[in-house]
């Protein structure tokens, strides 16, 4: 199944995309909460509701419908670096013994179709597509063999990044993110309907040029194995959101490098999920508040 966050007249709710179209469980399934990240707490019996409501449900035409992020704001946005080997590699590192962890903020969180801003701070902005895993389930020590009972599903992942902010500290936090710089989505494809995460193909593209070409089966601590390791030290809940690392092929590392502008349009594609596509632009003058 694939479970949509989508605004259509005004208004914002979730859906199933089914071919198509956008079944509105706001009318196919009214008793539903209309919010992702309460969906995924209300858990299997709400994930059933809504493959129930997938035959008989209003239909709207996707191209009808504004996709949002699948969650607004997750309660965390967790990222590995350096999961693949080729960007290891191409960051002249040795492979780590350990998943190197750091944490987007979850304001930085974008839809699948929005802009991503040149921010004022630098103009040295980069992509990284990445498969993100999506917790549907509350879980404190879980194994890496009862992992999959804890992922509600995948989304693709832009785990922008200002580079010079990024490397200007020890920590990585503030240069992985400033507004805008997570796009997710198209939307979140259950474990039911994606049974394996670690043979999708995966592909970034600028302005039409191949920039990343790899698959998930290149990952090194694969998404069940990152669900034990996070969840030895905290609790994971519903909505969370784990990027789970870039191939190589980052702009940065290009020779020369090839730093992303405005004007620029980014592409990512993840085989059995879909693609996210973000046009770049400065940041407008108005984003005070
Ligand atoms: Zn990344």
């Amino acid at each position: 199944m694939k479970l949509a966050t989508f605004t259509h007249d005004g208004t914002t709710r979730i859906g199933v995309v089914d071919g198509d179209d956008m079944v509105d469980l706001s009318v196919a399934a009214p008793d539903l909460p209309r919010e992702m990240l309460a969906f995924l707490e209300a858990g299997s019996d709400a994930m059933l509701t809504a493959r129930e409501a997938v035959g008989g449900g209003t239909r709207l035409p996707l191209a009808e419908v504004h996709l949002e992020a699948p969650i607004a704001r997750p309660p965390k946005f967790l990222a590995v670096g350096l999961n693949y080997a080729d960007h290891v590699a191409e960051s002249g590192l040795d492979t780590p013994e350990h998943p190197t962890i750091f944490n987007k903020q979850a304001t930085c969180v974008t839809g699948p179709t929005d802009p991503v801003h040149v921010p004022k701070a630098s103009h040295v902005l980069d992509y990284e597509g990445e498969l993100g895993v999506v917790i549907g389930r509350r879980g404190r020590h879980v194994s890496r063999d009862d992992a999959i009972d804890y992922i509600a599903g995948y989304v693709v992942v832009d785990d922008v990044t200002v580079r010079d902010w990024q490397f200007r500290t020890p920590t990585w936090t503030m240069g992985k993110s400033f507004d805008t710089h997570g796009p997710i989505g198209p939307w979140i494809v259950t474990t039911d309907e994606l049974r394996d995460p670690h043979q999708l193909a995966l592909r970034t593209f600028v302005n039409g040029e191949l920039r990343q070409e790899s698959n998930t089966k290149e990952l090194i601590f694969d998404c069940f194995k990152l669900v034990e390791h996070f969840s030895t030290a905290f609790t994971l809940e519903p909505g969370d959101i784990i990027a789970t690392g870039t191939p190589g092929g980052v702009g940065i590392l290009h020779k020369p490098p090839q730093i992303l502008e405005a004007g620029d349009v980014v592409r990512i594609e993840i085989e059995g999920i879909g693609e996210i596509e973000n046009p770049i632009i400065n940041e407008p003058e108005d984003t005070a508040r």
